[in-house]
């Protein structure tokens, strides 16, 4: 604004109109004389995502299928819950880490979003869901747990979460945010550092370095003993009474044994970490070469778990039928359940 000669009062206006009330291009910005919009128009683009299709499941998840600027995929899910819904926003384009139960990774990585690639999809769900210039509601939370490894786009991200905390704007504060890593520890030791933090959670999905080698090869440049001294560390910025997690996806015959399970707990148990685990039953998908766990499996591995002093939840699956579920964005169509986006603004 400084450069336009312009007041800065007109700068907040800006930030406000874009962020609280959600406003997708300069022009809706009714309040500013008309020349400003033009000249913003000009040498600024207020958005910058296009959507392709919008998915919506039988359980109320909806899954939004983004493109970037320069047409890659960008994929965005919004979850209702009863007392509170959460938005899960990818930070990449595919994804460079080749988990074998994944179906992200066979996307390979196409690049890291921008800061506001990441601010931009939580718009699209937020006013897909509640309607544009609407308040956001309190207790929406917000997961980075979309395609992509968050913490290799670490700076995009941090920024990411600055702009959304801001009260000026959707005002959605660390405290309500939880960024999913598998693993990359020197970031894991960084956002130990930071004051105004998300939440943690760390994907182990197996309790020895043989079987997560297999499973996830990021574990071959940060071994289970480097990964785990990380979240140690970690630990020391923990709040009185916060745990971060760990996420373990439950592979039918692959990790989810009772031995697995007793191997785990001690594990956890051997470093003494304050985190509780969350058993996510595997989400399957055609070229994956895995089955979920059988429910008797996950209750035996969850009192296992339990019965060492580790708390542990099932996570139920969402979206599984729209391929909005946890290790199934790829930009995948599904003709059936496709709808067109705008007819419903109502919240859930
Ligand atoms: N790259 C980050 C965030 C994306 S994955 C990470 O690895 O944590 C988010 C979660 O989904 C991870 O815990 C991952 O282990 C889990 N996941 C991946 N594929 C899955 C699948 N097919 N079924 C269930 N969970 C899966």
């Amino acid at each position: 604004m400084q450069e336009l000669g312009e007041p800065a009062y007109r700068a907040r206006q800006i930030f406000a109109a874009l962020h609280s009330r959600r406003l997708q291009s300069f022009d809706a910005i009714t309040e500013l004389p008309k020349e400003l919009r033009a000249a913003l128009g000009k040498r600024a683009t207020a958005s910058t995502l296009t959507l392709e299709s919008r998915y919506v499941s039988e359980d109320g998840t909806r899954r939004y299928l983004l493109k970037t600027h320069d047409g890659l995929p960008v994929e965005t899910v919004f979850i209702p819950e009863e007392r509170r819904d959460t938005i899960c926003f990818s930070s990449q384009s595919g994804c460079p880490l080749q988990c074998s139960f994944c179906l992200t990774a066979q996307l390979g990585l196409l690049r890291s979003l921008s800061a506001g690639e990441i601010v931009e999809q939580v718009v699209i769900a937020l006013n897909d869901a509640y309607g544009v210039a609407t308040e956001t509601p309190h207790g929406t939370n917000l997961v980075g747990m979309g395609a992509g490894e968050p913490f290799l786009a670490f700076e995009s991200l941090m920024k990411a979460l600055r702009v959304m905390a801001d009260p000026a704007g959707m005002h959605i504060v660390p405290g309500r945010v939880t960024v999913s890593t598998a693993g990359i520890v020197p970031r894991i030791r960084e956002l130990a550092t930071i004051s105004d933090r998300p939440h943690l959670a760390v994907s182990l999905a197996a309790p020895t370095d043989e079987l997560r080698d297999q499973l996830m090869p990021i574990n071959k440049k940060w071994p289970l003993q480097e990964l785990l001294g990380a979240c140690k560390e970690f630990e020391k910025s923990l709040k009185p009474g916060e745990r971060f997690t760990f996420e373990y996806v439950m592979l039918d015959g692959v990790n989810d044994s009772e031995d697995h399970a007793r191997q785990l707990a001690n594990l956890l148990n051997r470093h003494q970490l304050r985190a509780k685990v969350n058993l996510i039953p595997h989400n399957p998908a055609a070229p994956l070469p895995y089955l979920p766990s059988t429910p008797m499996a996950v209750e035996k591995f969850q009192a296992i778990l339990e019965a060492k002093g580790i708390p542990a939840f099932v996570r139920r699956p969402r979206g599984r039928d729209i391929y909005a579920a946890c290790g199934q964005l790829a930009a995948r169509g599904s003709e059936n359940v496709a709808t067109s986006m705008g007819s419903s603004n109502a919240a859930p």
